[in-house]
C-alpha cells in the first residue's frame, strides 16, 4: 500500500498528468469505476482522456497492480 502511496504527487502544474504503465495494467476496470470524471475508458487498452482529468488521483490509489501514477510531461 505504501508502495502505491507513493505514486501520489501535488498535482498542481499544467505539466502533470495520469500516466499509465500498461506492462503492469490486468484491465480490471477498477480505475473506470471510481473516475469521478468519467474519462477513463477500457476497450483495445486503457485510455485517459488526460484534456478533461481532474488529477484527483483517486485511480492511483486504487489500481491494484501499481499501474498509474501522476508524472510531469517531460518525464513521460
Ligand atoms: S485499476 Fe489498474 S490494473 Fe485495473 S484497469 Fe485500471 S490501471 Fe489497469
Ligand atoms: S486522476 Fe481522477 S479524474 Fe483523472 S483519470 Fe484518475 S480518477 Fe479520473
Amino acid at each position: 500500500m505504501n508502495l502505491l502511496k507513493n505514486k501520489r504527487k501535488n498535482l498542481t502544474k499544467k505539466n502533470q498528468r495520469i500516466k499509465i504503465d500498461f506492462s503492469n495494467c490486468d484491465r480490471c476496470g477498477t480505475c473506470v469505476s471510481v473516475c469521478g470524471a468519467d474519462v477513463i475508458t477500457l476497450a483495445a487498452q486503457l485510455h485517459i482522456d488526460n484534456k478533461k482529468c481532474v488529477l484527483c488521483q483517486k485511480c492511483v490509489t486504487v489500481c491494484p497492480f501499481g499501474a498509474l501514477a501522476a508524472v510531469e510531461e517531460e518525464f513521460i
